[in-house]
């Protein structure tokens, strides 16, 4: 079975016939596309393959709130995933793990599948190996109270210090990832969620994504950067 292979483009590209010719470049089964919300519609029209995933939602529909986007609206044009609590949300925005449960909870209500972005910062990572598991077990049942149902969720493990735009210029080693994603898939089972796939981020690109891939308890990658590259974004959905 492929993996899953995930790009976050975050706020990129700068116009929407740059953002149709990234999406046309890298329009493979596997892949799901994650585009600025305002770029949504014109890349779901210019794919045929790959599936459309947005970055973030509002966790009540029709609320009155300014300048947000609810699962409804996103599955009624044609997303299928949607990434939630990524640690830049969380770290410029101050998303609190109250909100990113709320919004798991509504992206599962209304039948999307919910990347949740779990990870810890490097003060944590310093500390070593048992202060991060406590940290990931306690992120996973605080964002995912409630949840009763594994199926349409997936989980991403993003070290924050290992994200490339993180400045710490560290990278995870596919062992690292492998003993912490170990973690995760027990930890969710003691929390009564089976079937959640659980995926590796963090500086992922054409070189690194092999050892992550290769791996059987890894389910995917999530890609920031290097999915702007079709080139090579191209080149890890191969791998996958
Ligand atoms: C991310 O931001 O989710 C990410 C994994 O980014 P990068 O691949 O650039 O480290």
């Amino acid at each position: 079975m492929k993996k899953l292979v995930v790009g976050n483009w975050k706020l990129n590209p700068q116009t929407v016939a740059e953002a149709i010719d990234l999406a046309q470049a890298t329009d493979i089964e596997g892949a799901v596309l994650c585009p600025p919300d305002i770029f949504l519609m014109e890349v779901g029209g210019a794919i045929k393959q790959a599936i459309l995933g947005a970055q973030d939602l509002f966790w009540k529909d029709g609320a009155a709130v300014t300048g947000e986007a609810s699962a409804i609206q996103l599955k009624d044009i044609g997303v299928s995933y949607v990434i939630v609590g990524h640690s830049s949300r969380r770290e410029k925005l101050a998303e609190t793990d109250t909100l990113v449960n709320l919004k798991v909870k509504a992206a599962l209500t209304a039948g999307l599948k919910a990347i949740l972005c779990i990870g810890e910062n490097l003060d944590i990572h310093q500390q070593g190996e048992a202060t991060v598991r406590t940290f990931i077990g306690e992120q996973l049942r605080k964002d995912l109270d409630e949840v009763k149902q594994g199926e349409n969720l997936i989980v991403a493990y993003e070290p924050i210090w290992a994200i490339s735009t993180s400045g710490t210029g560290l990278v995870d080693t596919p062992e690292e990832a492998v003993t912490i994603i170990s973690f995760i898939k027990e930890e969710l089972l003691k929390i009564g969620l089976s079937m959640v796939l659980v995926i590796y981020g963090g500086s992922v690109n054409s070189k690194t994504a092999d050892g992550f891939l290769k791996e059987n308890i890894i389910d995917g990658v999530l890609v920031g950067a290097a999915s702007l590259d079709a080139h090579e974004f191209k080149q890890i959905i191969s791998l996958s």
